[in-house]
């Protein structure tokens, strides 16, 4: 197996197993499922070898507010690291740089998201 299992997104433990019942020559029953609370994916009937319910398992959706902080953070980064020329070129003679509220504003979007996924700073 080429792709390792990720811990469970539940539980976050790493006992997390790949299940494979034969249920034909060729094709087997596979799920994954948690040894901490028992979080189980769904049953997933493939040719042997597939890696597809490992796939599955590991796929994760990233949290939106999560998310939306690093955009924001992504645009403070861009508007910081232009020199006054660049955003003049960029953006015209009504460009204002961003202010200390948009810094402080999107320092506490992240705050809030990183707290909301159990990562506080
Ligand atoms: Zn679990």
């Amino acid at each position: 197996m080429s792709e390792q299992l990720k811990p469970c997104p539940f539980c976050g433990m790493n006992r997390v197993t790949l299940f494979n019942e034969q249920v034909a020559e060729d094709c087997m029953m596979s799920w994954v499922e948690c040894g901490g609370c028992g979080a189980r994916s769904m049953e997933y009937e493939s040719p042997m070898g597939d890696e597809t319910p490992v796939m599955l398992w590991n796929r994760r959706k990233p949290d939106a507010a999560l998310v939306a902080a690093l955009k924001e953070a992504a645009w403070l980064y861009d508007q910081l690291a232009l020199s006054p020329l660049e955003a003049a070129v960029k953006y015209g003679d009504t460009y204002e740089p961003p202010s200390d509220e948009d810094c402080l504003r999107i320092r506490g979007q992240i705050h809030e998201a990183l707290l909301a996924a159990g990562e506080p700073l």
